[in-house]
C-alpha cells in the first residue's frame, strides 16, 4: 500500500488534463484507468473536437479564452501542435448570430458577422441561408494526442500512471480515501473523480451529484468534394442542433440532440439508422461541398447536466470533475486547473458548484 496526495480516476482528457495540472504543482500523483490509452468506451476517443470562442454565455466565452491560453502552453510543453486553427463558424436562428458577434467582441475576440453572401464566398462547401458568425480564435484538438502528451508531462513530474487498472471502490474514513484494484489498494489524502459516464455509480452514496444523464451520440464521416477551406461548423435552427468539424481527411457530423438515453455499461455501440438518415439528409441540405455517403461512423458518450454546466467542485476528500455536457473537451487543460485549484482547497466557479 503506498499513500499518495492524490489519486485520479479515469485518464479521459479531464483525468488526463487533472494530472498534468496536479503533477506540475508538485504533488504525488497515481493515476488509474479502467481501460488502455484511447479506448472507445468513453467521451474522449478520436482525432478531432471543435475549439470555438463562440458561446451565447459570457461565462463560457471567457473559460474559452483560458481554454486557449493554455492549449498554446500545453502544446508549447508537448512539443506538437494539439489545437489547429481554423477558425470556426456559427449560423441559425437559435445561435442568434448578430448577439453571439457582439459578445465575442466584447471579450475581445476578433469576431465578424457575415452576411450569407460573404460567408458562401468564403466557405462554399457549406450553405448559409442568414447571417454568420466567424470566429478566428476557433478550430480543432486533438484528444488522443493531447491525453498521450498530458499523461506523458505528468509521468515525466514523477506521477504513477496506471491503464488497465479500473478502482472498483473507494472508501473514504477521517485521513482520505482508500482505492481498491483488483491487485491492491492505494491510499490517497484527496481523490479527483474523472470518470466520465461511470461517474454516477462511483460516488453513488458518497457525493450527492445532480442529475447526469448517460447518452449514446454518433457521429458521421464524409469525404470531401470541395478543396475547403473548411472551418468548424455550428448550426443552430432551433437549439445547438449540428456540429461539424475536419478530422484528417473527413468532414465529421454530428448531432447535439437526440442521444440516446443509456449507462456507460449497457450502452450497445450501435449505431441508430434513424440518426445515419438525418447526418446524410444534413449533409446533403447544408454541406453541398462533402460527398453525402457516410464512410465511417462511431458511437460516444455525453454525461450531461440539465443545464449543460459542468460539475467540478469538492466534497471531503473528494472533487468531482464531470467535465463533459458533449461540450467539455475545448476546456480541457483549463478543466486540469480548475480540479487542481479544488485539491489546493479553492472556491469552485459558483454555476458548477455542488449543491
Ligand atoms: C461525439 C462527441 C463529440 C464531441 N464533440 C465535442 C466538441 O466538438 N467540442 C468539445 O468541446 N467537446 C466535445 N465533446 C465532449 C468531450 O469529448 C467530452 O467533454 C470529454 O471527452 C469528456 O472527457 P471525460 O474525461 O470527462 O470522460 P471520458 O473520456 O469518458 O473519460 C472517463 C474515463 O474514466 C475511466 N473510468 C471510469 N470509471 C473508472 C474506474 N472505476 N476506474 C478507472 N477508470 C475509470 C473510463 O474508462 C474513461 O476512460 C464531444 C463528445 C462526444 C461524445
Amino acid at each position: 500500500m503506498d499513500d499518495i496526495d492524490v489519486a485520479i480516476v479515469g485518464l479521459g482528457l479531464a483525468g488526463s488534463a487533472v494530472a498534468w495540472a496536479v503533477s506540475r504543482r508538485g504533488r504525488s500523483v497515481a493515476a488509474f484507468e479502467a481501460y488502455g490509452p484511447g479506448h472507445r468506451r468513453g467521451s474522449s476517443h478520436g482525432r478531432a473536437r471543435i475549439f470555438r470562442r463562440a458561446y451565447l454565455d459570457p461565462l463560457y466565452v471567457e473559460l474559452t479564452g483560458r481554454a486557449g491560453r493554455l492549449w498554446e502552453e500545453l502544446g508549447e510543453q508537448a512539443g506538437e501542435r494539439l489545437l489547429t486553427r481554423t477558425g470556426g463558424v456559427d449560423h441559425g436562428p437559435a445561435r442568434e448570430p448578430e448577439r453571439m458577434a457582439a459578445l465575442l467582441q466584447e471579450h475581445g475576440v476578433a469576431a465578424e458577422l457575415l452576411d450569407r453572401a460573404e460567408a458562401a464566398r468564403r466557405w462554399p462547401g457549406i450553405r448559409f441561408e442568414g447571417p454568420v458568425v466567424f470566429d478566428p480564435e476557433g478550430g480543432v484538438l486533438d484528444p488522443e494526442a493531447a491525453m498521450a502528451a498530458m499523461v506523458r508531462l505528468a509521468a515525466d513530474a514523477g506521477a504513477h500512471v496506471a491503464y488497465d487498472t479500473p478502482i472498483r471502490a473507494l472508501k473514504p474514513d477521517a485521513e482520505g480515501v482508500t482505492l481498491i484494484t483488483d491487485s491492491g489498494t492505494w491510499r490517497a489524502r484527496t481523490v479527483v473523480v474523472a470518470a466520465g459516464g461511470w461517474t454516477g455509480p462511483l460516488l453513488d452514496g458518497l457525493v450527492p451529484l445532480p442529475p447526469l444523464t448517460v447518452t449514446q451520440q454518433q457521429v458521421f464521416f464524409f469525404d470531401r468534394k470541395d478543396p475547403g477551406p473548411w472551418p468548424t461548423v455550428v448550426h443552430g435552427e432551433t437549439s445547438l442542433d449540428i456540429y461539424a468539424l475536419p478530422e484528417g481527411s473527413y468532414f465529421k457530423v454530428g448531432e447535439h440532440v437526440n442521444g440516446a438515453v443509456t449507462t456507460a455499461d449497457d450502452r450497445d455501440f450501435t449505431v441508430d439508422p434513424a440518426a445515419r438518415e438525418r447526418a446524410v439528409a444534413y449533409a446533403r441540405a447544408w454541406l453541398p461541398g462533402l460527398d453525402p455517403v457516410p464512410r465511417s461512423e462511431l458511437t460516444c458518450l455525453y454525461t450531461s447536466t440539465p443545464n449543460e454546466d459542468f460539475v467540478l467542485d469538492r466534497r471531503g476528500p473528494f472533487v468531482v470533475c464531470s467535465a463533459c455536457s458533449g461540450h467539455g473537451a475545448k476546456f480541457t487543460p483549463l478543466i486540469g486547473e480548475l480540479a487542481a485549484d479544488l485539491v489546493d482547497g479553492r472556491p469552485p466557479i459558483g454555476r458548477f458548484a455542488l449543491r
